[in-house]
């Protein structure tokens, strides 16, 4: 390992020389208080910025003990720093030093919820970040000076400042750890409380605008009350500040388990619950407002998403008989309809384990959600392919185990197999149960119920590794993160636009390489997508995030990366066009007593 000296040295040697030049960096420099790794360096000053990693020794760190003593509180520890470095970086100030990206630092700490990343590494011995710089040049030339003090001053200051408990009040990083932790185990109260969300009092669910997470803030807003009859406590790890002496419990509505309604009139707010409650698989950061709403882990935001590919998905429990005699036990399109891809979305999302699917009118197609009397005396069912949702969403609960929660202002049918009814008015959720049953008996739907046969189980589907193909031009891995919602993996564009639980690029970079390692390991030996993601899950818990980038190397920067949920790893390989699927059945033989299917 070099030194400052040593560092210094290289930066005067290669001072004016052709950019390039600073490949001669790639190593590990004692800069004293910190070691610095300078991983990968850019070719030019306009390409992909230089990655390199700042550690700092543990005992100069001197994070507070209790702060590591589970997985969740180093989660949310390392989640703290990253964000706390890249406070570091604004402060920083104008750090032009020359052209392109000279002088630029740059850290991948997240936005209002906080996540497993590759940011920031907490060991036993050092805290560790990882940085984007961009090495100081004049035109293509090196700027050595400029270097020294980038790599010197300013990144050993962001990193001294970030990772040190000392710099920075010690009670935000206590209460950043212990509000993440008290949500985490709020989240795990759930399932044995029978519930699948809670949000509690004075939560604040709507955003700052539609392009925004933030809270919206300011007089307007309505801060969540949850109705008496629908109201749960909670007990909470960390007590909470409250105006009388500190607080053990929470209060709030519980969703419970079921078939859950969230009606009211047009903008009042009905949406705005259910986002919350699909951003709630994920805690928030201290102030978001919804840092007291918390969901199940699998639960899965459906919606209709015409267009999309489907490979072999079992739709026949909601859509038989196709014109054309085209299969829907082993369904397959390029482009799917409204009705066809919704109801492929809620196959894969219970194939991939979900328990609770979360549906709202907007994004909904009207034929899957219902069909009326009238419309069923106009067309008779035989010329419906289409068994709606309204008629398996109480078959999906009893004999799947699987809730939903739907935004329904439009469609009082659904009081039929409804458990509960929020009523949503002025922002403020009303529990109208008993009065939409006492409208049900009243005023019977003239509609008849449309089951023929029970909800199928869906047969194991096998993704073909071969149908998966990272490579573009030369180079045999090729796959990036253009957006949140765009993966381009090898020459093959992944639209998860409609994928609407992503919340982070990092986490899209991370499903883009999880497809690449999934293929790569784990798709052998008939391996059914279920026990692909669980192998997935496995691996990560067990080598972390880091393990991921396709070229990994240990000691060596791992990329901006943040940890998807497994909901969204299958939604991302299930877009992928080119994928082409398997599916076992059981009766038939193909001599290993399965039978060989494919779409
Ligand atoms: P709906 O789905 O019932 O039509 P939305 O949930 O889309 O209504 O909400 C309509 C508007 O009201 C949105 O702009 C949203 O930000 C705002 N809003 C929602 N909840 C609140 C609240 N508790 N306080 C203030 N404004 C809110
Ligand atoms: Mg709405």
């Amino acid at each position: 390992m070099g030194d400052a000296n040593e560092l210094r040295r290289i930066l005067s040697r290669i001072d004016g020389r052709g950019y390039k030049a600073y490949r001669d960096l790639r190593g590990a420099f004692d800069l004293g208080s910190s070691t610095l790794y300078v991983d990968r360096v850019q070719a030019d000053p306009f390409a992909a910025p230089t990655r390199i990693r700042v550690r700092i020794p543990a005992e100069r760190a001197s994070l507070p003990p209790s702060s590591l003593e589970n997985r969740v509180r180093r989660l949310a520890l390392a989640d703290f720093l990253a964000r706390r470095v890249r406070d570091a970086t604004d402060q920083l100030g104008d750090r032009k030093r020359g052209s392109a990206s000279s002088g630029l630092v740059r850290v991948d700490a997240g936005g209002q919820q906080v996540l497993e990343r590759s940011a920031v590494a907490i060991a036993d011995d050092w805290v560790e970040v990882r940085l984007e710089v961009g090495l100081p040049a004049a035109g293509r030339r090196v700027l050595g000076r400029q270097a020294e003090a980038l790599l010197c001053g300013d990144v050993a200051r962001v990193a001294e400042r970030g990772l040190c408990a000392a710099h920075g009040p010690e009670g935000a990083l206590r209460e950043f750890v212990a509000c993440v932790e008290n949500q985490e185990d709020l989240r795990a109260q759930l399932d044995r409380l029978g519930l699948l969300a809670f949000v509690a009092n004075g939560a604040v669910l709507p955003r700052e605008s539609g392009r925004s997470d933030r809270p919206l803030r300011g007089d307007a807003v309505i801060p969540f009350a949850a109705p008496r009859s629908l109201e749960v406590e909670l007990s909470l790890t960390h007590p909470m500040p409250g105006p009388e002496g500190p607080r053990r419990t929470l209060t709030g509505l519980g969703i419970p388990k079921g078939v859950t309604l969230i009606v009211g009139g047009g903008y009042h707010g009905k949406s705005t619950l259910l986002r919350a409650l699909e951003r709630a698989v994920y805690p928030h950061i201290p102030g978001d407002g919804r840092e007291w709403v918390v969901s199940r882990p699998d639960l899965v935001k459906i919606r209709a998403e015409d267009g999309r590919r489907v490979a072999c998905v079992d739709i026949s429990g909601f859509i038989s008989a196709l014109p054309g005699g085209r299969r829907t036990d082993v369904f397959s399109s390029d482009d799917a309809s409204g009705s066809t891809s919704q109801a492929a979305n809620i196959v894969e999302a219970v194939e991939a384990g979900a328990r609770g699917l979360l549906l709202d009118e907007d994004t909904s197609a009207t034929n899957f959600m219902v069909r009326d009397a009238r419309m069923q005396a106009l067309i008779a069912k035989q010329h419906e392919p289409i068994t709606p949702f309204l008629d398996r969403v109480r078959e999906l609960y009893e004999r799947q185990g699987v809730s939903s929660v739907l935004v329904m202002g439009g469609c009082g049918d659904y009081f039929d197999v409804a458990d509960t009814v929020i009523l949503m008015r002025e922002y403020r959720p009303h529990d109208a149960t008993r009065k939409a049953r006492s409208i049900a008996r009243a005023q019977p739907s003239a509609r008849r119920a449309e089951l023929r046969d029970p909800l199928p189980v869906s047969p194991a589907r096998i993704p073909r590794p071969d149908s998966i193909d990272a490579s573009r031009g030369r180079r045999e891995v090729k796959i990036d993160a253009k957006h949140i919602d765009l993966i381009v993996y090898g020459t093959e564009p992944i639209d998860l636009r409609c994928v609407e639980q992503l919340v982070d690029p990092s986490q899209t970079r991370a499903i883009g390489f999880a497809i690449h390692l999934a293929a790569e390991r784990f798709m052998q030996a008939d391996a059914s997508l279920a026990e692909i993601l669980e192998a997935l899950e496995a691996f990560l818990d067990a080598r972390g995030l880091d393990a991921l980038e396709p070229f990994h190397r240990p000691e060596l920067h791992p990329g901006n990366l943040a940890r998807p949920r497994r909901f969204e790893i299958a939604a991302a390989l299930n877009r992928l066009r080119t994928l082409e699927m398997r599916v076992l059945s059981e009766g038939a033989s193909d001599g290993l007593g399965r039978r060989d299917r494919t779409g």
